[in-house]
């Protein structure tokens, strides 16, 4: 009887960067079933999260009411979701948005805008996005607001940014469909961009050549012409000896060299050194493979390059992006159909969140907050006096702050950084030390525990809105049901409290903030909220209201001075910790299929729950065998930041040397282990690489 319904509702699924469009299906005020509809990304299809992942949104954990911390509550991870008033107390909307308006608004007054400071979120809209960003560039006259782009693909964006001109892809995914020739590396996405993957999929099924590169020997390596399994953290040295044998067998595209970039007698005399017989015992992956693999790809017509926190997530991952750039350009694989470099975001809205501004030294569309002409504009549209030039912090910055309280209060929408942060005993004693936090969401997580404050959000499926996906798409979300008691979309919740902080916001729908953001986001021309409605897509660039946007750009220039794209040579850096004598063994962390980052939505999706109920790790079955484990059994991880008990699974793909552990369990969690060692120039923390020691409990 699941198929019997009263209405059905296009929008799209919350989860991955994918983007697929859904028809939920209504009966009373639930979603009773979920199918893939015509998105340009998913033409139909949909993974099992899409499908079966909604009854999150029924769970009788779901905030209904404001609630406020009881005086004397302790903080700290001991508030049970589904009885959280032995913490705190439920209140009125006027009182909880006063207590929280005041409670920011006397840190602020007391130690300056600093003291505060705002994560946003990529599961919110872009209007949502758009607004929290402007709530404390304009509230706090800072830029202290960042969000989960900052642990993932912030130094793709980087390196996206300083050598084409551009932090989005220059392809939709679904251009692999044109190309002959292909590369996954660092990314599983069988497991993490599933309906993408379905298209990988066909393109081998066509003939086309895969080049799978992955520590782990993961899904996609089935369907592989070559697969790297190579030396966790050893991407930039597998890289460069790559390019080396293009450019030793003149293999390069010259032509496309001298007419769109620069910088590449440095880059070729750089490569000389990377020969693949030096590179071999360095990486991991023999020289002959290396060399056949190269020549693949540039032999190849039109050749893709995808990839994911397996590249992003490292103290070396801008330079890893910089290689990947540096490969498509000197084969000429960018800005013809077939052709491509695509991060495969993660989130359903982080590139719509990172184009919307929620970035510390960026306002929208990726304009520098020092730019004295992007802050006139942005005086002038806001109507204020003042707002500050300089980039804030990022988001292990922000939490290192709090925890030496030099902030001393946050804002926290939608994220959830006791689970997400690197190093989270680290950042849980930051949130017990804060101030003030209020937290916006709709179920009580594991950050809300240390809230004063706890404001009742809507979901994605109880939402008007736009989000973007990996492709570029702005895509239109609809409400199918309403959002359970008192609880109340994001943007007006913002919308309130900026008012009671009198900063003279009138917005009352989502459509007039979209306008707004019209005025200030050249990449938002030709896509207005009224074309949204009735095409429910459309990708950016859109050159015309009948374009449908561009799927491939940069083919003419490229977006920076001269318009050319930059070679950027990139020197081996090693991981901030390696393996030693006390802690052997290397923990790398990732997502599984059925749940979604932290968990507090798929653990609460009960087919998903099923499927994968219990915290786990993945080790090679020789390690187990030679540590005398059964898989099913426990085992202790131990880094130098923290121990979890585990249950271990075998699995062929990881190396034996490797732990991979997912990082979704609250009762054993992942970043209870990571390092936060920082990239310095994305200020991404190093999630996929730290020394851990395995025993048996
Ligand atoms: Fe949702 Fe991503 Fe699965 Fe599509 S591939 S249904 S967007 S989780």
């Amino acid at each position: 009887d699941t198929l019997d319904f009263d209405k059905e509702v296009e929008s799209i699924c919350p989860f991955c960067g994918v983007g697929c469009q859904v028809s939920l299906k209504v009966k009373g005020d639930k979603v009773v079933y979920a199918e893939g509809i015509n998105g340009p990304a998913n033409e139909g299809r949909l993974c099992v999260k899409g499908r079966f992942g909604f009854d999150y949104i029924n769970h009788p954990h779901r905030l209904t009411k404001p609630l406020i911390r009881k005086e004397g509550a302790e903080k700290g991870l001991n508030v049970d979701p589904a009885n959280p008033l032995t913490h705190f107390r439920e209140a009125t909307w006027d009182e909880a948005l006063d207590v929280a308006a005041k409670g920011l608004t006397r840190l602020r007054d007391d130690h300056g805008g600093e003291a505060v400071a705002g994560f946003g979120s990529a599961k919110c809209t872009n209007e949502e996005a758009y607004l929290f960003q402007k709530f404390i560039r304009q509230g706090f006259v800072h830029n202290n607001v960042d969000h989960c782009t900052r642990l993932c693909h912030a130094s793709s964006v980087v390196a996206l940014l300083e050598n084409v001109g551009s932090g989005a892809v220059t392809a939709t995914f679904n251009e692999i469909e044109n190309a002959d020739v292909a590369i996954v590396i660092g990314s599983n996405p069988i497991e993490n961009h599933p309906v993408a993957a379905t298209y990988f999929k066909q393109f081998t099924q066509r003939g086309g050549k895969l080049i799978v590169m992955d520590p782990r020997g993961v899904g996609m390596g089935r369907f592989a012409a070559h697969r790297l399994q190579f030396k966790p953290g050893a991407d930039v040295s597998m890289l460069n000896a790559i390019m080396h044998v293009i450019a030793e067998e003149g293999l390069q595209d010259d032509a496309y060299i001298a007419e769109h970039t620069e910088n590449w007698d440095a880059m070729r005399e750089h490569l000389k050194a990377f020969t693949p017989e030096a590179m071999e015992e360095v990486c991991g992956i023999p020289a002959d493979e290396l060399r056949a693999a190269a020549r693949t790809f540039a032999n190849g017509k039109n050749g893709m390059i995808f990839w994911g926190m397996g590249v992003s997530q490292h103290v070396h991952g801008t330079d890893n992006s910089r290689c990947l750039i540096a490969l498509a350009l000197m084969t000429g694989n960018v800005g013809r159909p077939g052709t491509g470099l695509h991060p495969l975001r993660g989130q359903n809205n982080v590139q719509g969140a990172s184009d919307a501004g929620l970035i510390p030294m960026f306002y929208p569309d990726y304009k520098s907050v020092k730019d004295e002409g992007v802050q006139a504009l942005y005086r002038d549209v806001w109507g204020v006096d003042e707002l500050n030039p300089n980039p804030g912090l990022t988001v292990v910055e922000i939490m290192d702050a709090v925890y030496d309280r030099k902030i001393k209060g946050m804002y926290i929408l939608g994220e959830n950084p006791a689970m997400s942060d690197p190093d989270v005993n680290h950042v849980r004693e930051a949130l017990r030390r804060m101030e003030f936090l209020v937290s916006q969401d709709i179920f009580v997580t594991e950050t809300a525990c240390y809230a004063d404050v706890i404001l009742p959000a809507a979901a994605l499926a109880e939402k008007t809105g736009t989000t973007s996906n990996t492709n570029r798409q702005v895509q239109m979300c609809r409400p199918a049901v309403p959002p359970p008691g008192e609880a109340m979309e994001d943007w007006q919740i913002t919308t309130e409290l900026a008012k009671r902080m009198g900063m003279g916001w009138t917005y009352d729908h989502p459509s007039q903030i979209f306008a707004e953001m019209e005025l200030v986001m050249p990449s938002l021309a030709n896509i207005s909220w009224d074309r949204l409605e009735k095409q429910n897509a459309v990708t950016y660039p859109s050159l015309s209201p009948e374009d449908p946007g561009q799927a491939v750009v940069f083919g003419d220039k490229f977006p920076r001075a001269g318009g050319r794209a930059r070679f950027a040579p990139a020197s081996i850096i090693p991981p901030a910790e390696t393996p030693d004598e006390d802690f052997p063994m290397v923990l790398t962390t990732g997502r599984q299929l059925e749940h979604w980052h932290t968990g507090s939505m798929t653990r609460r999706a009960t087919v998903l729950d099923a499927i994968e109920p219990e915290a786990n790790c993945s080790m090679n079955p020789k390690t187990l065998r030679d540590m005398g484990v059964q898989p099913g059994d426990m085992v202790r991880l131990t880094t130098r930041r923290g121990t979890i008990d585990v249950m271990a699974r075998a699995d062929y793909a990881v190396a034996e040397n490797m732990v991979f552990l997912p990082f979704a369990y609250v009762e054993a969690a992942a970043n209870l282990l990571t390092n936060p060692a920082l990239d310095p120039y994305g200020k991404i923390a190093e999630m996929k690489f730290c020394a851990v020691k395995v025993e048996v409990p």
